[in-house]
């Protein structure tokens, strides 16, 4: 019986070390993959979740461009008396005081929370080319009210624009800070 555990720590052992040995440059190509899924999307929602976090209603953006943030921003409505001041429109005011508005073309956005019509016509007009988002419209609904258009009809409905869409990205978190 003794034997047998010694045996079987004994195999463990040298499976564990077996595997160091021989797997580590696989396994740094996967951890490398790994961060690499996790330094995208990830990375950068969590960069609007924290702006959320600080929100005067839990909504955050952040601008990506070639890997970069360019610009951040907070739901402001309260704080600037502008119900305009959604955390996207805050980033794209601030994104476009201190670069040329042909710079937001092709760049991500990543939103705590789905894009509503009045932001999303924004995003179609500056021809960003990407947007993330965390909890959906649907989600958002059950927290606070919403105009119930997903930002893929309103996309849609823009033939000229084309612009990629992903949603659900640390979803659970964003909703998370409506009960802070
Ligand atoms: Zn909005």
């Amino acid at each position: 019986m003794k034997r047998d555990r010694r045996q079987t720590l004994a195999n463990l052992l040298a499976v564990g070390l077996g595997g160091a040995t021989l797997g580590a440059p696989g396994r740094a190509r996967a951890e490398g993959m790994r961060m690499a899924t996790i330094s995208g999307d990830e990375h950068f929602m969590r960069m609007a979740l924290a702006e959320a976090a600080e929100a005067d209603l839990p909504f955050g953006a952040v601008i990506v461009g070639d890997g970069k943030v360019l610009a951040r921003g907070r739901n402001l409505g309260k704080t600037t008396n502008d119900p305009t001041a959604h955390g996207e429109m805050v980033a794209i005011r601030r994104f476009v005081a201190e670069r040329p508005a042909s710079e937001l073309k092709g760049t991500t956005l990543y939103t705590s929370g789905e894009p509503c019509p009045m932001c999303m016509g924004a995003i179609v007009w500056c021809g960003i080319g990407r947007v993330v988002f965390a909890a959906s419209i649907d989600e958002l609904a059950t927290k606070i009210g919403q105009i119930m258009l997903t930002s893929r009809a309103v996309a849609d409905a823009a033939p000229f624009a084309s612009i990629a869409l992903t949603g659900g990205v640390l979803s659970a978190e964003a909703l998370a800070l409506f009960s802070k």
